[in-house]
């Protein structure tokens, strides 16, 4: 081996393959034989329209082989070669706060919007050295302060390439919305990171499920109903979802609502404004909007709503989750519906959004395939 192939977005929409340089592995760095980059949402958008002109290798679910690695770093992760792990694309400065709370996720060694020199798997500008920063290729590289898990045993690779969106579902749901036991929530959007939320509010002990979709998500809801949804409501075709949400919970409205619509405008929060209980519940949401005219601020006020922002996944939520998949508990088999390999990476993401393969609800893309 003495090249690395790999997909690097150029622009928008747009895909080079090229070669480069198989990394030297330094005493505290390792290189990474990837197996699977999950893709989500945010690859659809960034693909769409990248941040920045800098050629990138995106790929930023990250589940690979550590296929070589130097002497500290293997001391200091507990990890050997042939060792099966999951990367968080959060690459951390390890000496903030945030990175000591196990929060990486606000680290501004990982801050893109902010931090021009910010390492990001699947975010950072391929012409910065050794340039494997992204899992859409063959082999990835492992700098010292790379987050790295262990894949419990009896989980294969392509379950694995669930973690992400499992994590986010624990730390938006859990940590975030404080679903436990008992709780009613409204789930918006049935893609994998909704469905994702659907399993761990259930192993939270919820009572309640809803989760609504558009006409086209039929597929989806059939799944989300699998994994725990106790109601499904197509809010297309549903005359006032509002009322049907209403009668289910006998008039008193959820305790939870997460919103994982992508796309879907301000809808999502003004039902969920609506949906939550009389006092104290809590939205967590992640809409990306500049602008909300006409927000119902008096409502939110009067309602004591606690609003909390969708971001990423802490290290527990990571390890909670792998440990979710290790159980086998649900068929989660249905939500990793289709695999690409590289070459196919362009196809892979249009699909996720809608606009390739129909019924995609997680698509795996394996570079070796
Ligand atoms: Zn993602
Ligand atoms: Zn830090």
């Amino acid at each position: 081996m003495e090249k690395v192939l790999a997909a690097v977005r150029v622009g928008p929409s747009n895909t080079e393959f090229r070669e480069f340089p198989v990394p030297a592995i330094s005493e505290d760095s390792a290189l990474l034989k990837m197996e699977v980059a999950g893709i989500c949402g945010t690859d659809v958008k960034l693909y769409q329209t990248p941040p920045s002109n800098a050629p990138v290798i995106m790929g930023h679910e990250n589940i690979g082989y550590i296929a070589k690695v130097g002497r500290e770093f293997s001391q200091r992760k507990g990890l050997k070669e042939g060792d099966l792990v999951f990367v968080e694309h959060y690459v951390m400065c390890g000496k903030c706060e945030w990175c000591h709370l196990g929060q990486y996720r606000h680290c501004e060694n990982t801050d893109w919007r902010y931090n021009p020199d910010a390492v990001r798997f699947g975010y950072t500008s391929a012409e910065k050295p050794p340039h494997l920063w992204g899992g859409f290729a063959e082999f990835m590289y492992l700098p010292w302060n790379s987050v790295v898990h262990k894949v419990p045993k009896g989980v294969t690779p392509e379950l694995a390439g669930l973690v992400t969106p499992m994590s986010n579902g624990i730390e938006w749901s859990l940590f975030d919305g404080g679903v436990g036991y008992n709780s009613t929530v409204l789930i918006q959007g049935p893609g994998q990171q909704g469905l994702s939320q659907a399993v761990i509010c259930k192993q939270a002990g919820a009572a309640l499920i809803i989760m609504t979709g558009t006409s086209k998500d039929r597929a989806r809801m059939t799944v989300a109903k699998a994994l725990g949804a106790d109601f499904v409501i197509d809010v297309e075709t549903e005359q006032n979802p509002l009322a049907r949400i209403m009668d289910i919970t006998s008039g008193r409205g959820v305790d939870v609502v997460l919103d994982c619509t992508a796309g879907a405008g301000v809808f999502p929060v003004l039902l969920g404004v609506e949906a939550l209980k009389r006092k104290g519940g809590t939205i967590v949401v992640q809409g990306e909007m500049a602008e909300f005219p006409n927000f119902p601020i008096a409502k939110v006020t009067v309602k004591f709503i606690t609003i909390k922002s969708a971001r990423g996944h802490s290290y527990k939520a990571c390890e909670l989750a792998l440990e979710q998949l290790a159980s086998h508990r649900f068929p989660l088999e249905n939500v990793t519906t289709h695999t690409f390999g590289l070459k196919d990476v362009d196809l892979a993401i249009r699909s996720v959004g809608g606009h390739g393969i129909p019924d995609v609800i997680h698509a795996s893309l394996m570079p070796w395939k």
